[in-house]
């Protein structure tokens, strides 16, 4: 089964260009077959090693302004419907228009898999485009120019999971019998899927955000990195900063930086973006692998700082809680224990993720902030293999069976990790609406613990079987 992925949007935003990339010399028009109308193309993409299935909605060229929004709500909801993953496109040079706004509404409403793509983006005219995009409500858009052949990797990055996963769902769907299945034999299978190098994303910076309360230091923290990078590597050497971010290689990883108190000074400047309707958080947090939450060491734990370290445990970013101001503190000892009492207290979801204390004014802690950056982003990223899974599960069940609900036990047949970043498991049981939320923890928090994923989301799914 191959992906199928819809490209929808309003009239010359650029949907034929990006079609016509994708597809190249093997574009196939099939008006003539059944139940695909001449206002639908279709063709074969080719992007790095993923093939898929394209389909453009074209017959909205011809639509005079009257006729226009009718054949607009009808054509993309064929299409959603033919298709695994809809990609809304968006002039980032135009903004978003209200005729952008129909289509965010439909593709809400039929509760599709939209990746949303701000094209044009090629230089800093799009800039406020692309901040406007977000404001959509359907998740963080990335950066096309279709013509120019610019985010390509970024959608490949979006949509190599997401044809992994339904390659996987094909699998599943393969008639089952009723015996427990072999977790060697599908450690193969799992880990067949993986091998598959990914050579486009092999350069892909990674995407930091450091959200916190105002006053916390953001600013101060952003430009001493910078500071520091520059010392090395002279002037602006390998920075390229825009309204949203900045990417730099820091210490020599490559990272892009979402800069919220870049975007707030620049936002006050044009009045475009104050219509913005999602906050900078949760932009923020939505863009990010790695939430940053920088904390003011004077006054931690804010109801603000709470409120975005649960949106992204909530949103499966991988957390760092950096404090910051440390130079000012005169009894550190006191103060980290205090710290600690309260971050296991105020935040229990994110037990175990790294706190590092610095100092963006003097510069202190900032090597310790970077590995911790790095750690958890590998948290995040860990694939567990299914032997080693099973063997554990073994284990557990021995030390605390699963309940017996109205007598009869709940089976535990076997697990695997469905997905990365974060890492998320599905465990095949009997009577899975049966299973306690308690023992569902219990699971968890042994993931966690003995593969050592400290600080990550871990999701957990239980499937029953048939
Ligand atoms: P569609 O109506 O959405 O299929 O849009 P088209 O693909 O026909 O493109 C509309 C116009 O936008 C054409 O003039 C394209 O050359 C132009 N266009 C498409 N992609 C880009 C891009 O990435 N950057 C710029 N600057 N122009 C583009
Ligand atoms: P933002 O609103 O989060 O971007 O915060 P800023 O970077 O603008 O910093 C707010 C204030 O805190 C400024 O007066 C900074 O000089 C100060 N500040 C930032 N980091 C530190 C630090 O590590 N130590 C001390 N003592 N002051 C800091």
């Amino acid at each position: 089964m191959s992906l199928t992925l819809a490209i929808v949007g309003r009239p010359n935003v650029g949907k034929s260009t990006l079609f016509n990339r994708l597809v190249g010399k093997r574009l196939a028009l099939v008006d003539d077959q059944p139940g695909v109308t001449r206002d639908l193309r279709e063709g074969q993409a080719r992007l790095g090693d993923l093939r898929f299935t394209v389909i453009d909605t074209a017959g909205l060229e011809n639509a005079t302004d009257d006729s226009l929004q009718g054949r607009m709500r009808r054509l993309t909801e064929r299409a959603v419907d033919m298709a695994d993953i809809c990609l809304f496109m968006i002039d980032a040079r135009a903004g978003v228009t209200p005729n952008d706004e129909i289509f965010a509404d439909i593709l809400r409403r039929r509760s599709a898999h939209v990746i949303l793509a701000a094209n044009k983006a090629e230089g800093a005219a799009a800039d406020a485009g692309v901040i406007e995009a977000y404001g959509l409500g359907l998740g963080e858009p990335i950066r096309l120019s279709a013509e120019h052949g610019e985010g390509l990797n970024d959608l490949y990055a979006i949509l190599m999971p997401l044809a992994d996963k339904m390659e996987k769902t094909a699998e599943e769907q393969a008639p089952e019998t009723d015996v427990d299945l072999d977790p060697e034999e599908e450690e193969e299978v799992a880990e067949g899927g993986v091998q598959e190098a990914p050579v486009i994303t092999a350069d892909k910076p990674l995407q930091v955000a450091v959200v916190g309360r105002p006053n916390a230091g953001k600013s101060t923290l952003i430009n001493r990195i910078l500071g520091e990078e520059r010392l090395l590597t002279g002037p602006e050497a390998g920075i390229t900063r825009d309204a949203i971010s900045l990417q730099i290689d820091w210490d020599g990883t490559p990272m892009r930086i979402f800069d919220t108190a870049g975007m707030r000074k620049k936002a006050k400047v044009q009045e475009k973006l104050e219509k913005l309707s999602v906050s900078d958080g949760l932009r923020a947090v939505k863009f990010a692998e790695v939430v940053v939450v920088l904390l003011d060491a004077a006054i931690p734990f804010e109801q603000q700082d709470l409120r975005i370290a649960d949106l992204a445990e909530r949103e499966g970013r991988a957390v760092v809680i950096a404090v910051n101001k440390w130079d000012v503190e005169e009894n550190k000892q006191d103060k980290l224990r205090e710290l600690k009492e309260s971050f296991d207290r105020l935040l229990p979801q994110l037990r175990g993720a790294p706190l590092v204390t610095v100092s963006a004014k003097t510069g202190r802690g900032l090597d310790r902030l970077h590995a911790a950056i790095l750690r958890a982003h590998a948290v995040w990223n860990r694939r567990i293999p299914t032997a080693a899974l099973n063997r554990w599960l073994i284990g557990m069940l021995e030390q605390h069976p699963p309940p017996a609900p109205q007598g009869k036990r709940i089976k535990l047949r076997y697990m695997t990790q469905a997905k990365t970043r974060p890492p998320g498991f599905v465990v095949m049981c009997s009577h899975p609406d049966k299973m306690p939320e308690s023992y569902s923890r219990y699971l968890v928090n042994g993931l966690r613990a003995d593969f050592d994923m400290p600080g990550t989301p871990i999701r957990l799914t239980l499937r029953g079987q048939g």
